[in-house]
C-alpha cells in the first residue's frame, strides 16, 4: 500500500467510526449541550485524537496532515461541534504541550490526550479580553512552589468535559504582552468550577461555558515554557489553531455541497427537477468553483506549515478567506432547499448555522485582515 492509499484507508475508516458512533447520536447531543465522555474513550480507543504525538508520548507520530484531515471529515459529515471539540485536543492544545512542554509535562498528559481520558480546554478569552488579550485581567502570583490564580473566562470551547485547561495568565500586570504566562491546570483542582453551557446559535452539541479560578493554587511545575512567554508562544502556535479552523471550513464547504446536490436531484417545482434549472446549476457550479480554490489554498499553507514555513499573515489570509468563503457558499446553498433549508430537521440548516462561528473565534476576520494589513503596510 502507497502512502495516498494509506491516507484514503484512515480516511474511510474514520468515516465508518462517524456513521456508527456519532451519526445515530448527534442531534440528542445537540439537545444535552454536550458530547459524551464515552465518545471521548471511543475516539481514543480506535487511533483518531492526536495522531500525530510521537510514540514515546503513546502517539501515533503521524503526519500533520492526518490529524487535520480528521477535523476536515467531522465538518464534512455535518458534526462542526465535534470538529471544534476534536479540533482543540488534537489541534489546538496538543501541540502546545509538544513544542513547548518539558519533559514530565509531556509524559504525564500527552498520552492521556491520546487514549481520551483527559479531555483539554485552552482559556484565554475573557469578558473584556477577546481580539485584545492582552488587556487580559486573570492573575497567576508566585508564592514559593505555586501560583495563586484568580480569574473569570468565557467562551471555553470542551468547558464542561475539560480535565485540564491550559490557561492564559497575567504573571506580570504591569506588562501586556510580555507579562502572560500559560499554565496546565487540572481542572480538579480546588478553586477550579466551571459555569452553565452558554446558549448558542449554532455548535449545539459543544460544551461552551465559563471557567472561574478562585484562588487556585498551581504548582510551580505547571507552568508551560518559561514565565512571561506566553504570548509569543500563542504566537508561534496560532498558525495551527487557524489551519484547523481553515480544514473545518473547507470539510464543511464539501459537505454542504454533497447534501445540497442530492437535494436538488430529488426536489421537483414547476414540473422539474431543481437541478435542470439554471439557477441551481450556476450556484452549486460557483459553490464548486470557489472550493477548488479554496482548496488549493488550504493545501498550499497545509505543505509551509509540514515544512515549518507557514507564516502568521499567510495564515490569517487563509483562515479570513475560507470562512469568509464558508459562509458566503452556504448561504447560497440553503437558498436552494426553499423553506426545507430553515428547518432544523435538514442538516443544511446545521452547516449554516454552524458557520458563523469560523468568522469570530481563533482570532476575528478583521483581525486576520489587521494581520495581513500589518505585514504589507507595517503597524
Ligand atoms: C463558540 C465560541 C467558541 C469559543 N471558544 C473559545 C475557546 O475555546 N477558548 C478561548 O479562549 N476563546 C474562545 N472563544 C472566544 C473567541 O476567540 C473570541 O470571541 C474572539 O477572539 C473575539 O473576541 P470578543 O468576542 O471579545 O470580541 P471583540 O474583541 O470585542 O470584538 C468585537 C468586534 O470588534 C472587532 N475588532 C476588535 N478589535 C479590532 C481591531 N483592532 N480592528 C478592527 N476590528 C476589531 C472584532 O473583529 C469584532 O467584530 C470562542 C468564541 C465562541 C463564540
Amino acid at each position: 500500500m502507497n502512502q495516498d492509499q494509506e491516507f484514503e484507508l484512515f480516511r474511510s475508516n474514520y468515516q465508518r467510526f462517524l456513521a456508527e458512533y456519532v451519526a445515530p447520536y448527534y442531534e440528542q447531543w445537540e439537545e444535552q449541550g454536550l458530547i459524551p465522555r464515552e465518545l471521548w474513550y471511543k475516539l481514543g480507543e480506535n487511533g483518531f485524537l492526536c495522531v500525530d504525538v510521537p510514540e514515546a508520548y503513546g502517539g501515533y507520530a503521524a503526519p500533520v496532515d492526518y490529524s487535520l484531515m480528521l477535523v476536515e471529515e467531522t465538518a464534512r459529515a455535518g458534526f462542526t461541534a465535534l470538529a471544534v471539540a476534536i479540533g482543540g485536543q488534537s489541534e489546538l492544545v496538543s501541540p502546545y504541550i509538544q513544542n513547548i512542554g518539558n519533559e514530565a509535562q509531556k509524559q504525564y498528559w500527552l498520552p492521556k490526550m491520546v487514549s481520551g481520558e483527559v479531555v483539554v480546554a485552552i482559556a484565554m478569552t475573557e469578558a473584556n479580553a477577546g481580539s485584545d488579550l492582552q488587556a487580559i485581567r486573570t492573575q497567576a502570583i508566585r508564592e514559593g512552589e505555586h501560583y495563586i490564580i484568580n480569574g473569570t473566562k468565557t467562551f471555553i470551547s470542551n468547558g464542561r468535559n475539560a480535565d485540564l485547561i491550559v490557561l492564559v495568565a497575567k504573571t506580570d500586570s504591569a506588562q501586556g504582552a510580555k507579562g502572560m504566562s500559560i499554565f496546565l491546570i487540572d481542572a480538579y483542582l480546588p478553586g477550579v468550577s466551571k459555569g452553565r453551557a452558554l446558549k448558542k446559535i449554532g455548535l449545539h452539541a459543544q460544551d461552551t461555558v465559563e471557567l472561574f479560578f478562585d484562588n487556585v493554587q498551581v504548582p510551580a511545575e505547571q507552568l508551560l515554557g518559561e514565565e512571561n512567554k506566553g504570548f509569543a508562544y500563542l504566537m508561534q502556535e496560532l498558525p495551527r489553531e487557524r489551519l484547523s479552523i481553515s480544514m473545518m471550513a473547507m470539510g464543511a464547504i464539501h459537505g454542504a455541497i454533497e447534501i445540497t446536490t442530492q437535494y436538488v436531484q430529488a426536489r421537483k417545482a414547476f414540473g422539474q427537477y431543481l437541478s435542470q434549472m439554471q439557477n441551481t446549476r450556476f450556484v452549486i457550479a460557483q459553490a464548486e468553483i470557489k472550493a477548488k480554490a479554496a482548496a488549493a489554498f488550504l493545501q498550499q499553507c497545509v505543505d509551509l506549515y509540514q515544512q515549518e514555513q507557514l507564516s502568521i499573515p499567510h495564515v490569517a489570509a487563509l483562515k479570513c478567506f475560507i470562512t469568509d468563503t464558508q459562509g458566503e457558499i452556504i448561504d447560497q446553498l440553503l437558498q436552494l432547499f426553499g423553506g426545507y433549508g430553515y428547518m432544523q430537521e435538514y442538516p443544511i440548516s446545521r452547516f449554516f448555522v454552524d458557520a458563523r462561528v469560523q468568522r469570530i473565534y481563533g482570532g476575528t476576520n478583521e483581525i486576520m485582515k489587521e494581520i495581513v494589513a500589518r505585514s504589507l503596510l507595517g503597524k
